[in-house]
């Protein structure tokens, strides 16, 4: 047991992570770098402590501060919001040896979902449907690498084993391009991440983005939240998200939900997690697990009624979790926008003081925000500044919330996407719901191609 927290995060989350704590009757501690003094969600801090400089790796990513910050003021245990530390197993091995609770799975879980092949081999254990091609790292000879992707059958992608946010990946489209491609991307894997282990699968052509919300307790309960549809992205950032994912047979998902959880069960994983899954042609294909709380967590939490966060503080307590999985049960559907301060051409970040604001409100309308009137936009972090999130009865309705939300939504003195979120919720293809990865940018560039030929 604890009686406060500390919030190793900034922005939204951090503010999102305090409410729940508050909620809970806990103390809130707030670290913060340098460039977020100031920041309004620290005045509701029951302490706030500067960690360091801004670049994150002098002071959010610095585990030794914020280990520290924690045994000043005796916070009992340490929440990671996303991102940052969020899944880093050293992060839990120094937290733990200092005495403190980790709010989030056990460092080993952490550690094998971190390695995609040891994720993928424990996933296959636990009959969670995966992407064809082994549970291996490939061997070095070439000979074998062709062999394993002859069987599979091209397109092929090559994965760095210890790969994260996109990166050490590459699709190969025939045997000739194979010996090169493997080449480098056993050469990225191991300067990025540290471990040369590579692994190939099928590349999947047109997959929609469609993944299913976990909450474990350390008492054996294992629960699935539903599924979100996730597939419009941009450089494999998500830009909206959905619950539910339109258009799926419902069998299918509680089929694929109830393996996650079971998977859950197997490894003994404890708090929120996410399995994130290709859908195509009918079939779910398990790519990763996040151990951790996710940006669009809002949108299970709005159709579950569930609250994710103090849920995930209550199990890193102890406690158990009360529900059954009878218990939950999906109403209506929600759509997150993601608002960011940047340009909606170019997307370049567009840092500043926000001189106004004018909030959307209204039934059914929900805005995850940490920035107000005054407040200037670091340029050292991401550039999301709000989500907002919509529920209705159903998908139009939910649909025809956010146009309204968009509409009434002003943030004055920097750039942001809110047109280009308001544009989309109008687009044929969104709306009809069900749309792969590829299509926002596919959008995108027929949208610079109009632009262009219209000049
Ligand atoms: P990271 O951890 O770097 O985000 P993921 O394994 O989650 O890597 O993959 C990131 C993205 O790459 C996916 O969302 C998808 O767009 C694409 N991708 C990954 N594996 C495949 C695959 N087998 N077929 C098609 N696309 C894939």
């Amino acid at each position: 047991m604890f009686d406060t927290l500390l919030i190793a995060n900034r922005g939204e989350i951090a503010l999102r992570i305090q409410r729940a704590a508050k909620g809970l009757g806990l103390r809130t501690v707030c670290v913060y770098s340098q460039a977020d003094a100031g920041a309004p969600y620290l005045e509701i801090a029951d302490e706030a402590i500067c960690i360091g400089p801004a670049p994150a790796r002098n002071s959010y990513l610095n585990v030794d501060a914020i280990v520290l910050a924690a045994l000043q003021t005796g916070a009992g245990a340490i929440h990671p919001g996303y991102g940052f530390l969020s899944e880093n197993a050293e992060f839990v091995d120094t937290i733990q040896a200092a005495g403190l609770t980790f709010v989030g799975p056990s460092a080993k879980c952490i550690r094998t979902m971190g390695d995609k092949v040891a994720a993928k081999r424990a996933m296959i254990a636990a009959g969670v449907p995966c992407v064809p091609g082994p549970d291996s790292a490939l061997p070095a000879d070439i000979a074998s690498i062709k062999a394993v992707a002859d069987e599979i059958g091209y397109p092929v992608i090559l994965k760095a084993a210890g790969g994260g946010g996109g990166r050490g990946m590459r699709v190969v489209r025939s045997g000739d391009e194979l010996a090169a491609a493997a080449a480098l991307t056993r050469e990225e894997a191991q300067r990025f991440f540290n471990n040369p282990d590579i692994y190939i699968e099928k590349f999947l052509q047109n997959p929609r983005h469609v993944e299913i919300q976990v909450l474990c307790d350390a008492h054996g309960t294992a629960l699935w939240l539903g599924d979100r549809d996730c597939s419009m992205q941009r450089r494999h950032q998500k830009v909206i998200e959905e619950a539910p994912a339109p258009g799926i047979d419902r069998s299918l998902i509680t089929e694929v939900g109830e393996r996650c959880a079971n998977a859950c069960r197997q490894i003994g994983y404890v708090g929120a997690g996410t399995f994130e899954f290709l859908y195509e042609d009918g079939e779910f294909y398990f790519i990763e697990m996040n151990t951790r709380v996710q940006v669009e967590h809002p949108v299970t939490e709005m159709v579950t009624g569930i609250d994710i966060v103090t849920l995930q503080i209550q199990v890193a307590m102890g406690l158990p979790l009360t529900l059954s999985q009878s218990d939950i049960v999906t109403h209506g559907h929600s759509i997150e926008c993601r608002i960011n301060a940047e340009d909606p051409y170019s997307f370049l970040p567009s840092p500043g003081t926000v001189t106004g604001m004018v909030l959307p409100a209204g039934e059914g309308v929900r805005l995850d925000t940490h920035i107000r009137s005054g407040y200037t936009i670091p340029s050292q972090y991401d550039s999301m500044i709000a989500k907002l999130i919509v529920h209705g009865e159903d998908r139009q309705e939910a649909l025809v919330r956010m146009r309204a939300a968009l509409a009434a939504f002003e943030v004055q003195g920097i750039v942001t996407n809110i047109a280009l979120q308001a544009d989309l919720m109008r687009d044929g293809g969104f709306v009809a719901g069900g749309v792969n990865i590829h299509y926002l940018e596919h959008w995108l560039t027929a949208r610079s191609a109009q632009s262009g030929a219209a000049a």
